[in-house]
């Protein structure tokens, strides 16, 4: 990975980004002592346990052990490249990018491809909008739409457009301003038999789709009238993946964090009546398979979500996978059924806002929800009750904590007036197990590093006024070799002269040297003290006799030559004598 050098535009862009502003665009971060605190992006978790440092500008979680620099952060979770990562903090902080001439060929390739296409899909848009509200055929779409409940302020804030029915009307657009290839990456054509070109979509109502940041990506078509498919959307491109979008979100993110929940519903019709409702914090994922990559984006800004599907209709296997998938990401999951099997966009045209609020303040969890369908099943005979204990299962099963589960299976267990010891236990044994299972990364669990090793890494950080002098005591003495942090001091002890890039640092050790460096930087620091210092160099000097004397004692049982066994003994007295003046020496130290 390339580093922020002295003097680069990369290393000067570090100093004027605030990490904390910039990760806080990702993450809900709030105030605890120096750092601040949130729920990590980088693994599932209900209790926060990640932590930015906004003075040493890093970022550490203590769960999952990712940790580094605003620039490793943006590459994280936008799977970008440095250059990328560093452009993209250079942006949000509005300090000017210079050009990039040490791009590979490749990249400076791929990058102007996407921005070629994320200006072909803004062109569409407004190509698209334009046929709407002034073409000859847009009047048929427009008052479709205004049928539909759809006034002009709504069109034009969701920047709804029409495509002509001709085939080419966007192609003899697009064309001269961009290459074939181009034109044919981007999915808004496809290729007749004879391998020409045309108009991908053709007469109907277009919806553009957004990705997080507010840059139209694709498309959704709808058709109009009887036309088959009755959606049709952009395929995957260089700038779109489905997977990887939920629709809206771009407008719903600030909300989504300032109210901690989300509502998901199916299709973008359904996300435009609700948020024409005065409720801006819903999202749609385009179908009722949600991808994992679309629960990561939303973990992003809130774990609390209100999915507003219908779990009744065709598609109910891929509901209830996708319900079971947010539960098992460990999301507070309520479910809005709303009465009659009615879409939220029908629903709210015929009962309006308030009954649709009302509604979604009553949703009730998932469980609660699939209970009282399981108590709708025949629980007359004894198999009619294992049905429906068998139809919940599972999902307390794939709940990832065991305290829920067996929580859940006690409620389940009233709640079906299961009363059968023998299906009680089978009942209590199945949720304590559970299925799939995301193990702990047992090589991360932090290893025990004394706290005077933790200090001494401090130090070698921050003690400006004594950093060289210390690393000279350690290294000269070699008081870091065995220890759990040898690896760590090492790198320290060589970077001394000038203050080091934590950061930096980390990038030349193992993931769990890492975790160590960041958690003993994370601790709450007081002022450095050439005193404490000495005292933890002296824990040093004492485990080093120590492991001496045991060795020397590991000699002395492999029968010696008598010349080496004085010399041995000798040492031994020797080492003995240092250790009990050092003990003194702390001692009366301590005392006075
Ligand atoms: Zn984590």
């Amino acid at each position: 990975m390339t580093m922020a050098e002295a003097g680069s535009f990369a290393e000067r862009v570090k100093q004027q980004a605030d990490i904390v502003r910039i990760v806080g665009e990702y993450v809900r971060l709030r105030k605890a002592g120096q750092n601040f605190v949130g729920l990590c992006p980088f693994h599932q978790e209900k209790t926060p346990s990640f932590a930015v440092h906004p003075v040493r500008q890093m970022y550490h979680c203590f769960g999952c052990g990712a940790s580094g620099d605003v620039f490793k952060f943006v590459m994280e979770l936008e799977k970008s490249s440095f250059p990328e990562a560093v452009r993209a903090v250079a942006e949000k902080c509005g300090i000017p990018v210079p050009r990039r001439a040490d791009q590979s060929p490749e990249n400076r390739r791929e990058n102007q491809q996407r921005s070629a296409l994320i200006d072909m899909h803004r062109q569409a848009a407004v190509f698209f909008a334009k046929q709407l509200h002034e073409g000859a055929e847009g009047k048929v779409a427009f008052a479709y739409l205004e049928d539909r409940g759809l006034n002009r302020d709504a069109l034009v804030r969701f920047g709804l457009g029409f495509a002509p029915s001709s085939g080419d009307a966007l192609l003899r657009q697009l064309k001269p301003k961009y290459s074939e290839k181009l034109l044919e990456a981007s999915g808004l054509f496809s290729r007749d038999p004879s391998g020409r070109l045309y108009d991908r979509f053709r007469r109907r109502v277009m919806f553009p789709i957004w990705n997080e940041s507010g840059k139209v990506i694709a498309f959704g078509g709808r058709a109009m009238g009887d036309d088959m498919p009755k959606y049709m959307n952009s395929p995957e491109t260089p700038i779109y993946s489905k997977s990887g979008v939920l629709y809206h979100l771009d407008k719903a993110k600030e909300v989504l964090r300032k109210s901690d929940f989300g509502i998901l519903v199916e299709g973008y019709m359904d996300a435009i009546a609700v948020a024409r409702a005065g409720i801006a914090n819903v999202i749609a994922s385009c179908g009722t398979s949600l991808a994992e990559q679309q629960i990561k984006l939303l973990g992003r800004y809130t774990r609390r979500v209100v999915v507003n599907y219908d779990p009744d209709t065709a598609g109910q296997a891929a509901t209830e996978r996708s319900l079971a998938l947010l539960l098992e990401k460990e999301f507070d999951v309520r479910v809005l059924a709303l009465p009659g099997g009615a879409d939220p966009d029908k629903f709210l045209k015929e009962q309006g806002a308030e009954a649709y609020k009302k509604l979604l303040a009553e949703a009730p969890q998932y469980l609660d929800y699939l209970i009282a369908r399981a108590r709708r099943m025949d629980r007359s005979t004894a198999a009619g009750k294992v049905a429906a204990l068998n139809y919940l299962m599972p999902y307390v099963q794939r709940l990832p904590n065991r305290l829920l589960r067996s929580e859940w299976a006690t409620r389940i267990a009233s709640e079906l007036r299961v009363e059968e010891p023998v299906l009680r236990e089978s009942l209590r044994r199945a949720a304590v197990e559970r299925r799939s299972e995301v193990k702990p990364k047992s090589e991360l669990l932090a290893p025990a590093v004394k706290p005077a090793e933790r200090r001494l890494i401090q130090m070698l950080v921050e003690a400006e006024s004594f950093r060289k002098k210390l690393a000279l005591e350690i290294g000269s003495s070699s008081l870091h070799r065995g220890l759990e942090t040898e690896k760590i001091m090492e790198v320290l002890l060589a970077n001394a002269e000038k203050p080091p890039d934590a950061a930096a640092i980390a990038a030349d050790l193992e993931e769990k040297d890492q975790r160590i460096l960041f958690e003993a930087l994370f601790e709450a620091s007081i002022e450095h003290t050439w005193e404490e210092a000495e005292s933890c160099l002296e824990f040093l000097r004492g485990r080093q006799i120590a492991r001496e004397l045991s060795e020397l004692d590991k000699q002395l049982h492999l029968q010696p030559s008598k010349e080496e066994l004085i010399r041995l003994l000798a040492r031994k007295d020797e080492l003995r004598r240092v250790l009990s003046q050092q003990k003194h020496a702390v001692k009366s130290a301590a005392g006075g």
